[in-house]
């Protein structure tokens, strides 16, 4: 035990950081639409280039901008919390981490693609092949589950020239339109998994964090329920009312509103987008006028 009264030294450590550590991607595909989900669920924080990390003024959160490849890591040790990350860079380094949300973005999937003059018959083609790719560890776990003998060769970026220079006979390789494939001479052949943004957590974290990531893991609800759903405000006879309420499945039932004029009423629900498309006609044909559309912004069921 220590008898220095110098408080001066004795605080030289850094105080420890109470909140919740998020990692983020430094700079890529995945970084904007990151924190733009954390801005949307009300966090907010300043950002200034060339930060390694940055507390939020207005949540107990510090976020970490790091590469995709070092999260996992990062989480599975404790370093940071959460993150935010390619469920196929998750699978890749299988680390020890709770996949605990998709965020719905960066869609993608991870495919095996060959040069496009070759006639493929089916898996059984990669038998005594060379796949190279930046997911080995995928692949591997692939070929072993399909009981497909081949070798993986792992290269770092630009897989899509390795069958065109000869160091491999097919790739591995992440596919959104398929454009790169084609402009390479390339044609997919084999889907491996579909991947899209996910939220990650060390397995371990204390009963705080576990507060703060179930607060976090209801606004992200909000969010993304709202921009599923619309707010819809509509003009209808009275005698039409229980009619186009039954062609609105909003949350209860709807608001309905006297208009200053006789016989006419306003009725405001919440619909699914896909669900409008698909009874506007109905609405209109029941008598429904000046039908207005909104977005929500957040939405708690
Ligand atoms: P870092 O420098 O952080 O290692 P990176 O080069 O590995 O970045 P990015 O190209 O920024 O990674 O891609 C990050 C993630 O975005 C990928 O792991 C994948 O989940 C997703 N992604 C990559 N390419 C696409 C695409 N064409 N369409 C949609 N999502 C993609
Ligand atoms: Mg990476």
């Amino acid at each position: 035990m220590s008898t220095n009264t110098n408080t001066k030294t004795l605080n030289t450590k850094p105080t420890a950081f109470n909140g919740i550590r998020i990692a983020v991607q430094k700079s890529g595909r995945l970084s904007d639409k990151s924190l733009q989900l954390l801005k949307d669920c009300g966090i907010k924080f300043d950002l200034s280039s060339r930060v390694l990390s940055v507390q939020a003024r207005n949540f107990p959160m510090e976020i970490l901008f790091l590469r995709d490849d070092d999260i996992p890591q990062y989480v599975a040790n404790g370093v940071a919390d959460l993150g935010i990350l390619g469920l196929n860079e998750v699978e890749e380094k299988d680390q020890n981490v709770n996949v605990v949300k998709q965020l719905g973005f960066a869609g993608c999937r991870v495919s095996l693609a060959v040069q496009k003059d070759v006639d493929y018959p089916g898996l059984e083609w990669f038998n005594g092949k060379k796949v190279a790719s930046s997911y080995t560890t995928i692949v591997k776990k692939f070929f072993a589950a399909k009981g497909i003998n081949a070798t993986t060769e792992e290269i770092g970026g630009s897989v899509e020239i390795a069958p065109g220079i000869g160091l491999a006979d097919a790739i591995c390789d992440i596919v959104s339109t398929g454009s790169t494939l084609l402009m390479n001479g390339l044609k997919e052949v084999e889907t491996v998994m579909y991947s899209e943004a996910v939220l990650i957590a060390n397995p371990t974290l204390d009963d705080a964090k576990k507060v703060l990531l179930d607060k976090l893991m209801f606004r992200i609800e909000a969010v993304q329920n709202a921009s599923k759903n619309k707010y819809i405000l509509l003009n209808a006879p009275n005698d039409k009312i229980a009619q186009i309420s039954a062609l609105l499945p909003g949350m209860k039932s709807p608001t309905v509103l006297p208009l200053a004029e006789e016989g006419w009423s306003s009725l405001h629900s919440v619909i699914e987008e896909n669900d409008f498309w698909n009874v506007i006609d109905q609405l209109k044909e029941a008598g429904a006028q000046g039908i207005l559309v909104s977005p929500i912004e957040k939405l708690i069921a």
